[in-house]
């Protein structure tokens, strides 16, 4: 019964999270147990340490879990600096506060009081790939008058031709998402990023808001986003897909009508939207409104996770 699904970068994590599915583990244990796997790789440079800096060089963490047993539990924080083992600080919000979402300063507070230690998230890699971003388009890194052209690259209509914003379109997007079946027919979700590469310092992306890039809910499905968070948010796109299940559509549609959703907001080249999603029977599929993306699925049976093309509108 044990099915996983996730974005293309999660592979190493899927797999060790079904070892522990196969063994009875919960769903809610493999989907953390997995996003803390992408988080601790310096190599991926979309998720936790090694993550990619905001315009002044510093890296905000952004992560939320939701269990889609009865009571639709849910944890989340926000541009978190100074500590890994965000989706760990998602589920401890979920489990010891009375909240669903808790930013910044108020994040790297539970932290420490939980007895997690500080680490700076900022590889020399990462720090390198930011200084050579600015530095090859004739801006200085960190400096402040580039805040100005980072709000712009988020408002519409974008100014193609502006330097940040070619700079913010070079690798500068990903996220990653697990959901989890487990054997006892329990749901669980996870998304961990360290947010849009570039982006303006307390830039909140879908990843950690219940509804946009995730949902979770035992009794119809759960749906994790990654792309551009700004279209998730606008659109509420996890919980579009899931509500669009509880209203009876079969998966395939349900994904392609949540797509459908995001058409009308007028996504500037480059902006895409990519969604995973499984059922509590174990059916999974992924959507893009672009072509050519891909994400994992592994069955209990499967000795690795493979990977399947999202579908795109028709
Ligand atoms: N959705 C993430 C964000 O907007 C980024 C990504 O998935 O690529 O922060």
């Amino acid at each position: 019964m044990p099915v996983m699904v996730a974005s293309e970068n999660g592979r190493r994590g899927m797999m060790a999270a079904m070892m522990l599915l196969r063994e009875g583990g919960s769903a809610l244990d493999a989907v953390e147990l997995a996003c803390r796997i992408v988080e601790d790789d310096p190599d991926d440079h979309s998720v936790g340490y090694g993550g990619l800096p905001n315009v002044l060089g510093e890296v905000e963490l952004d992560a939320s879990i939701m269990d889609g047993g009865a009571t639709l539990r849910a944890g989340a924080v926000a541009a978190v600096q100074g500590y890994g083992c965000a989706i760990t600080l998602a589920r401890k919000v979920m489990e010891e506060t009375p909240h669903v979402l808790v930013v910044a300063r108020g994040a790297e507070r539970l932290a420490a009081e939980l007895g997690e230690s500080p680490q700076d998230q900022r590889t020399e890699e990462a720090l390198r790939r930011w200084r050579e971003r600015f530095a090859e388009r004739g801006l200085t890194p960190g400096a402040t008058e580039n805040l100005r052209s980072v709000a712009r690259i988020l408002t519409r209509p974008l100014n193609l031709q502006d330097k940040i914003y070619k700079a913010a379109r070079v690798d500068t997007l990903g996220t990653v998402n697990f959901i989890a079946l487990d054997a006892q027919g329990n749901l669980a979700a996870a998304v961990s990023t360290s947010g849009l590469g570039w982006k303006y310092p307390g830039r909140v992306g879908d990843s950690p808001l219940i509804g946009a890039g995730n949902y979770c809910d035992n009794r119809y499905g759960a749906a994790a986003c990654t792309g551009m968070g700004e279209l998730a948010i606008r659109a509420a796109t996890a919980r579009s897909l899931v509500l669009y299940l509880k209203c009876g559509m079969p998966l395939v549609e349900a994904g392609r009508e949540a797509l459908r959703d995001l058409l009308t907001l007028d996504a500037a080249e480059g902006q895409y939207m990519n969604i995973v999603t499984l059922t509590p029977t174990g059916e999974h599929a992924g959507f893009s409104t672009v072509p050519g993306k891909q994400y994992l699925f592994q069955r209990a049976e499967m000795d690795e996770p493979q990977l399947a093309d999202r579908l795109m509108l028709e």
